[in-house]
């Protein structure tokens, strides 16, 4: 199994670490082997962050999942909000499945609006204040990211259409902040969407 350590098990969006873990002695001294002759490991600093976020590991999760499930539940009932992303909704199409095996459903959720164009998405993201823009996922601090502008940007539109990626989806990865703080952010967002485009006030610091 290859597993990225940069995500959960970091949890700071600090760190770039992985791991490669192995059933057979032979196989996992070859690796060792090959590491060592090739000098790809981890520094110490990185090894020592990468320790620290996991203490933490089982505390951090609790509380995206929580968060998760009150924002996709939020998310679900806006009016300008077209389809939620999340495997612990009821009407995520594998929920059957995601509730035989695992009790909590993550930190991502990802969301697409009901006039679906990429500058209503761009609006949103760019809206957000706790919820930075950012590609990253996993880390204690809330994130969102527009995949069609970033991404997924490099993917030809019919593919992406392809595979129903739509122009207006957001991708939100949940930290561990306060749920109503995130809600509120989110609303606020959500909101400029029925503001015109001219009243808005920039305010420079
Ligand atoms: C995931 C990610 C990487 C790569 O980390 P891996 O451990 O190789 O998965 C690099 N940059 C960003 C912003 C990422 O989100």
């Amino acid at each position: 199994m290859i597993h990225s350590a940069s995500k959960y098990l970091a949890g700071h969006t600090d760190v770039i670490a992985g791991l490669v873990v192995v059933n057979s002695k032979p196989l996992a001294d070859q690796l060792k082997f090959n590491q060592n002759i090739s000098g790809s490991i981890l520094s110490p600093f990185e090894a020592w962050l990468t320790i620290r976020g996991i203490e933490t590991l089982s505390l951090r999760l609790e509380k995206q999942c929580a968060n998760a499930m009150a924002i996709a539940n939020w998310l679900s009932e806006h009016p300008a909000v077209d389809k939620v992303f999340y495997p612990g909704l009821a009407t995520h199409k594998n929920h059957h499945i995601a509730r035989k095996q695992q009790k909590s459903y993550g930190g991502m959720i990802s969301f697409s609006l009901k006039d679906d164009l990429i500058k209503n998405a761009i609006r949103i993201v760019n809206a957000t204040k706790l919820f930075k823009l950012a590609e990253s996922f996993g880390g204690v601090k809330s994130l969102l990211a527009h995949p069609v502008t970033m991404t997924h940007r490099n993917i030809p539109e019919d593919f992406r259409r392809k595979a129903g990626l739509q122009d207006s989806c957001i991708r939100l990865s949940i930290g561990i902040e306060d749920a109503e703080d995130l809600i509120n952010d989110l609303k606020q967002a959500l909101d400029k969407l029925n503001q015109p485009i001219g009243k808005q006030i920039t305010v420079l610091q």
